[in-house]
């Protein structure tokens, strides 16, 4: 995290009461895997000394939220309320809060807590907390045990140290699937140090591939798009791919085999990794943030021959993600967005299983009424 974005301001705090009690805020929820989500009204905590409150003003819909609201992943805890692209403005802060002032413009993650102590959270790790992190939702609280809830709602409660600061040069709608989307592709991107030089291929360009290719072509790889979408050429070059190559067109990936320094893999659904690892050069590493909720079988010769890794990657810590925020308002990076209300979410899920996103849904809060 950069010095600057940690400092705490310098100039005159902003008098603003801390709510002494928990407050209610309409929210929209599933209450069971096969519920639609509906309409709920939830309670925010009163603040602790070093809570933020943010009112949200815009959320990004993330693949995750499907997977987590259906609980495909076997971890949700009902009634879930789903969202962790949040952006907003800040409306009260505790007594001890130090980084944030009323008015702020706020972003929250994917994290609203963990141990902080272990190595991992030392490290700024905090996705990697070896006690456990707390998940912005479907998550319990570390200290109330109460179910966290996320930004498909019209405030949050965050500690301080799981508030992101963000900058009001770039469109605050286009920001938010930065906390997600963004995290997830620039971290394994910095991890593996691509950049110049290396060969990137990215797998499916949905709300997280398109923010690989930006980030990737940004960080000076050469892209090329792995897609099952034709339509989605012009957009995959008009967003930085150098390249394009249809997935089912098996006569193009034969042709790309042995050519990747690195893979990303978004994939959202089952399917074959073998197919993939092939396209890899000697020593080439493809990298996992796609999160199929069924295990795959990977033949150990698609490794084998070229000395090749297969790793995955879970979104960022807390500094890594605010140095990524930094990034992209120094480089005007943001996501393609389709901004939708809230009533729209059911029929926005559906149209992601058909990989019908151009290239990130965000709910404007303000039809949350
Ligand atoms: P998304 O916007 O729905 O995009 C997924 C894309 O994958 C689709 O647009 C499509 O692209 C491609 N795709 C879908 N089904 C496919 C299939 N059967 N075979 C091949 N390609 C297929 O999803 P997202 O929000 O980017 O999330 C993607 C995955 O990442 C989800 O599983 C999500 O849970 C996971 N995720 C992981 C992390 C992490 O920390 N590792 C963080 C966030 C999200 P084309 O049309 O181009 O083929
Ligand atoms: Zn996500
Ligand atoms: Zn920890």
């Amino acid at each position: 995290m950069s010095d600057k974005s940690m400092a705490p301001s310098l100039e005159p705090r902003v008098a603003s009461p801390a709510p002494a009690t928990t407050s209610v805020a309409r929210a929209y929820a599933a209450q069971a895997p096969d519920s639609r989500l509906a309409p709920f009204q939830i309670e925010r905590r009163a603040l602790r000394p070093r809570d933020v409150q943010v009112e949200i003003l815009y959320c990004g819909v993330c693949h995750s939220d499907i997977h987590m609201a259906r609980n495909e992943w076997g971890q949700t805890i009902y009634p879930v309320v789903p969202g962790h692209e949040i952006v907003g403005r800040v409306t009260a802060v505790g007594d001890k809060v130090t980084k944030f002032q009323t008015g702020d413009l706020a972003g929250v993650g994917c994290l609203v807590d963990s141990c902080r102590q272990c190595s991992n959270c030392r490290k700024g790790l905090e996705q990697y907390c070896k006690v456990g992190n707390v998940l912005t939702y479907s998550a319990r609280d570390r200290i109330s045990g109460d179910i966290t809830y996320g930004g498909y709602s019209k405030q949050i409660v965050v500690d301080e140290d799981f508030v992101l600061r963000v900058s009001d040069k770039l469109p605050l709608a286009e920001v938010a699937p930065l906390l997600c989307a963004g995290i997830t592709t620039y971290s394994p991107l910095r991890h593996w140090n691509v950049g110049k030089g290396h060969k990137l291929g990215v797998i499916g360009l949905g709300g997280l591939g398109h923010m690989a290719v930006k980030l990737g072509a940004s960080f000076g790889a050469e892209v090329t798009m792995l897609s099952t979408s034709r339509e989605k050429e012009e957009d995959a070059r008009r967003l930085g791919a150098h390249k394009f190559a249809l997935t089912r067109d098996a006569a193009r990936l034969k042709e790309l085999a042995g050519y990747f320094d690195f893979i990303i893999d978004t994939v959202s659904a089952k399917h074959d990794y073998n197919q993939y690892l092939h396209l890899l050069a000697t020593d080439g590493v493809m990298i996992c943030v796609g999160a199929p909720p069924t295990p795959a079988e990977v033949a150990v010769f698609s490794l084998i021959g070229g000395r090749r890794s297969l790793a995955g990657s879970g979104i960022g810590g807390l500094p890594e993600t605010q140095e990524m925020l930094d990034y992209c308002a120094e480089h005007g990076i943001t996501s393609d967005i389709e901004l939708i209300d809230i009533a729209y979410i059911n029929e926005a899920y559906e149209r992601m299983l058909k990989s019908d996103v151009r290239y990130r849904f965000v709910i404007d809060m303000a039809s949350l009424t």
